[in-house]
């Protein structure tokens, strides 16, 4: 990036979490970069809010049914912003010359399409979006090199790997990666006493703030899980090679051990303000307004090994690594249906890792060379998801 004048980034999840860690960098650097496109999923309002402080050339709601919503919202407060509607749009804006970066943060499969898009177009890929990567890893990185795309991971672990490898992103001395857990908010409970956790309960992370899916997922391990897979397609590793470390302080955001016994980390503060500044200014560091980090207020760094009989997802995500194939989309599929079903209080805690264990059992790992055949087995696992919800009453 460097050598451009203005970075043009277009924001896609833009009214969620990771969206606002980006607006706040991306505006604290009016001189280099701005928000050319901003994308939202159904809620016009917060989106309109968003145009109004941020000025974007183009704006994007998913959900078709809110077009008239957003054009009026933006004509009533004077904006010469377009509106567009549908994910069509999105993925259009994603691969179109109006944006450099794409900053992908749309939770869940839904965000594959326009991430996709936008690998395939050659864009900075500041990527949030792990689960595209789940379900499409291998046709993923294959966009990218053959479009040009330079990815720079948003996840903390995987941005803290990135920036513990070596510039040329040579793999060759790595002996293995680490990736830290903050355990999430029920870290030390054992499974008995998860049976009536409530969805309040579970997004109450105690270190990071961030939206609902990846906060429950962050407490039953699977956010770990998903992280574990989606370090393989980024640093082209093996399983076996990629480890999980609970870390409660949150403070090193993952480790890469080297053949000569040398082991980096990266620390800082749990904000992802730092990892999107990172791939806003890469090479170069610029400003994200997150303090540095004073060690000795912290006083000291835990770790401990995972627990995965209290916290199946890991061990199931680990074996879906395995499995390969459709496996990991099956995999991803499920857990989105039963981390929405648990915050709808349709189904208990405990219910996720069995409803994702069943899928899984259900739906053998078929070859998954195409973007179609990942498609269909996405389908049919939130199908066969869905069906089980009623055999595990909340
Ligand atoms: P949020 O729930 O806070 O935000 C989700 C965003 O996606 C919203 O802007 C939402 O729009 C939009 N969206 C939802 N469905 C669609 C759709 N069908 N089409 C287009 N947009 C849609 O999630 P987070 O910001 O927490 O997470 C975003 C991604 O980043 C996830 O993949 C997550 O795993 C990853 N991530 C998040 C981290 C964090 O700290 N939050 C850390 C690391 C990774 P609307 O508001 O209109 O519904």
């Amino acid at each position: 990036m460097a050598g451009l004048l203005m970075q043009r980034v277009a924001i896609l999840g833009a009214t969620g979490s990771i969206g606002a860690s980006a607006l706040d960098v991306v505006a604290r650097h009016p001189d280099t970069m701005r928000a050319s496109v901003l994308a939202a999923g159904s809620n016009v309002a917060a989106l309109v809010a968003l145009c109004r402080r941020h000025r974007p050339d183009d704006a994007v709601i998913a959900d078709e049914s809110g077009f008239a919503a957003l054009r009026d919202g933006l004509a009533d407060a004077g904006l010469a912003t377009r509106a567009h509607a549908g994910a069509a749009a999105i993925d259009a804006l994603a691969s179109g010359p109006g944006c450099d970066t794409v900053v992908a943060a749309i939770v869940g499969a839904a965000g594959l399409d326009s991430t996709l898009a936008a690998a395939r177009a050659g864009k900075r890929l500041l990527l949030a979006n792990k689960e595209s990567l789940v379900l499409a890893g291998e046709l993923m990185m294959a966009a990218a090199r053959e479009g040009g795309a330079q990815i720079i991971p948003i996840d903390s672990e995987h941005n803290a790997i990135f920036q513990c490898l070596p510039r040329d992103g040579a793999g060759a001395g790595v002996r293995r990666i680490v990736l830290t857990a903050s355990g999430g908010p029920f870290r030390g409970r054992d499974r008995a006493t998860l049976a009536n956790v409530t969805p309040a309960q579970a997004v109450a992370h105690p270190k990071w703030s961030m939206g609902p899916k990846i906060s429950v997922d962050s407490a039953t391990l699977m956010n770990k899980g998903l992280e574990v897979i989606e370090a393989c397609h980024l640093f082209g590793l093996p399983p076996e090679r990629v480890d999980v470390l609970v870390h409660p302080q949150s403070l090193v955001h993952s480790l890469v051990e080297f053949i000569d016994g040398s082991t980096l980390a990266q620390l800082g503060l749990p904000d992802m303000r730092t990892a999107l500044a990172v791939g806003l200014g890469w090479p170069e560091r610029v400003q994200s307004g997150v303090a540095g980090l004073d060690l000795l207020a912290h006083g000291r760094l835990d770790f401990e090994a995972p627990d995965t009989a209290a916290f199946p997802c890991l061990r199931l995500a680990y074996a879906a690594l395995a499995a390969g194939g459709t496996a990991p989309a099956v995999l991803n599929a499920a857990n989105e249906v039963a981390v929405s079903a648990f915050l709808q209080g349709r189904v208990g805690f405990l219910s996720i890792p069995v409803l994702v264990e069943e899928t899984l059992e259900a739906l053998p790992a078929r070859a998954a060379d195409t973007l179609d055949a990942l498609r269909e087995a996405d389908n049919e696992a939130r199908r066969v998801a869905s069906a089980a919800l009623s055999r595990h009453p909340a």
